[in-house]
């Protein structure tokens, strides 16, 4: 079956979804996305997206062509069509195409806004049991990476020497500091149990999962804090996971090629992730 997409009000299958090529998106990269899971057909913390996606638009001065509650209902109905269990919807906004490529915002221009599914078992990775490798890159980025902005190349990039290397995600590093994953929130358990992760910034995007995490573990009572930590930090902890919406909590079992901890899937990882998969079912929509 070909899949279903969303293009700027209609649903089409994916073969014949287009948008043109002076899209604003595609010659500036003058756009912003969202990634949400589904679970069992539900949209997964669908309210923290979403907010995430207003403030998003918001900073860069682009108004949303739909409110977020008809795109909440959009984003069901393309789940629906598509009959899909697990796995995420894609949602990209951008400031439209325009005939001049003038820097400037176009007047009187209307945004385009795509969606489209992916079909993925989080729940039931295998990477969960085993954890992943991770490598470290310098963070290339821009300065406002709180923006959830689709000018992903530095990100391609350090995801593209991650996998030449085996590894299962980049860990970015500015001023000797672990910013984030390529495209997840970095976190380690310390030896006395603290659970470390970086505060929110404009050095990274503030993440949907890494703040339900936090959440979580908080109200079961265990220390949360939030401080940017070294690689050296890291290798010396007792465990390090990842989080994002599209893999939930990951263990990292390796950084560089040198074992965390005892250089296997840790509890408090595991433990976190079980908690997170019952929130996530537990609030679905
Ligand atoms: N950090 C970056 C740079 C990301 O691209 C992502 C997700 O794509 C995350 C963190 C995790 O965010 P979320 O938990 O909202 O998926």
């Amino acid at each position: 079956m070909d899949p279903i997409a969303y293009v700027n009000g209609s649903f089409v299958p994916l073969s014949e979804a287009k948008v043109s090529i002076l899209d604003r998106g595609f010659l500036f990269a003058d756009g912003i996305y969202e990634v949400a899971a589904v679970l069992d057909g539900k949209l997964v913390d669908s309210a923290s997206h979403l907010a995430r996606l207003e403030r998003s638009v918001g900073e860069i001065g682009l108004a949303l062509p739909e409110s977020v509650a008809r795109i909440e209902e959009l984003q069901k109905e393309l789940i629906a069509r598509n009959q899909l269990d697990n796995g995420m919807v894609y949602l990209q906004v951008t400031r439209g195409a325009d005939k001049s490529r003038d820097f400037p915002f176009p007047k009187g221009v209307t945004p385009t806004l795509i969606m489209f599914v992916t079909v993925k078992d989080i729940v039931n990775a295998p990477s969960a049991k085993t954890g992943i490798g991770v490598i470290t890159v310098p963070d290339i980025r821009w300065a406002r990476r709180d923006i959830k902005s689709v000018a992903l190349l530095a990100q391609v990039l350090a995801k593209q020497a991650a996998a030449a290397a085996g590894a299962g995600e980049a860990w970015m590093i500015e001023d000797g500091q672990i910013t984030e994953g390529g495209s997840s929130s970095a976190f380690i358990l310390t030896k006395d149990d603290v659970i470390v992760t970086r505060p929110n910034s404009n050095a990274i995007l503030p993440g949907c999962t890494r703040k339900a995490v936090v959440a979580l573990a908080e109200e079961r009572q265990l220390k949360v804090e939030e401080r940017a930590f070294t690689v050296e930090e890291a290798l010396k902890a007792k465990e390090a996971f990842i989080t994002s919406a599209s893999a939930f909590v990951q263990p990292v079992v390796t950084i560089d090629g040198k074992p965390v901890g005892d250089g296997r899937v840790g509890p408090m990882a595991t433990r976190l992730r079980e908690i997170y998969i019952d929130f996530a079912r537990a609030t679905a929509v």
